[in-house]
């Protein structure tokens, strides 16, 4: 069954259509329609993000080191995401993520292998090792986007997520202590669902 596509509908129709999970058919996110207003200019950036790490370069790649990237310039988002089909990627109870424009992203040694998960929607994998690298597609405003899984970075601590999204999607039993806003979907989307985790865990 072919899905609506989210950037066809208005935001009253998308808040009706989001939260329909279907938990037995992984529900590919098509397009990003909620991070196009989400910029360096409207994140409220942490302090530390700026003082303790340079970002404006950063490297990264597999686990066996076939597949290597370069970043330039800030990410537009970092993000933990708790979708069905990101955790489905990874095999991962949550992923994070760092969204950078495709233009800022280069791969600098051997072609990542890229899965066609829904139209016009691809992940990338090396194909020696299998590590799961990006979520690459429609940005919105932001053009084509490249989301790249935090931990295939050589450094990691230097990008500090600011959101949950599709806390809607979380596995029941999994949830952390900060502080940060919780969104139903994609990030400032919709105001958040709330701050900080589901039940106080004091
Ligand atoms: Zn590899
Ligand atoms: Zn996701």
């Amino acid at each position: 069954m072919l899905r609506p596509q989210l950037a066809e509908l208005t935001s009253a129709e998308r808040s009706t259509a989001m939260p329909v999970v279907d938990v037995t058919e992984p529900i590919e996110r098509t397009t990003r329609p909620g991070i196009g207003h989400v910029g360096p200019s409207v994140v409220n950036w942490p302090a530390e993000v700026n003082d303790a790490a340079d970002t404006t370069k950063m490297t990264g790649g597999c686990m066996c080191g076939s597949v290597r990237y370069e970043t330039a310039g800030e990410p537009f988002l970092v993000s933990h995401c708790h979708c069905q089909s990101c955790r489905k990627h990874n095999g991962a109870a949550v992923v994070t993520l760092a969204g950078f424009k495709a233009d800022q992203v280069t791969f600098t040694s051997n072609e990542r292998k890229l899965y066609n998960s829904s139209p016009n929607v691809s992940r990338a994998f090396c194909g020696d090792c299998g590590t799961p690298l990006t979520w690459e597609g429609d940005g919105g405003d932001l053009g084509l986007i490249c989301e790249i899984h935090i931990s295939t970075f050589d450094n990691p601590d230097a990008l500090v997520p600011t959101a949950h999204a599709f806390d809607s999607e979380r596995i029941s039993w999994f949830d952390v202590a900060d502080r940060l806003p919780r969104y139903e979907g994609f990030v400032d989307d919709n105001p958040p669902l709330r701050h900080g985790p589901e039940q106080r865990l004091d």
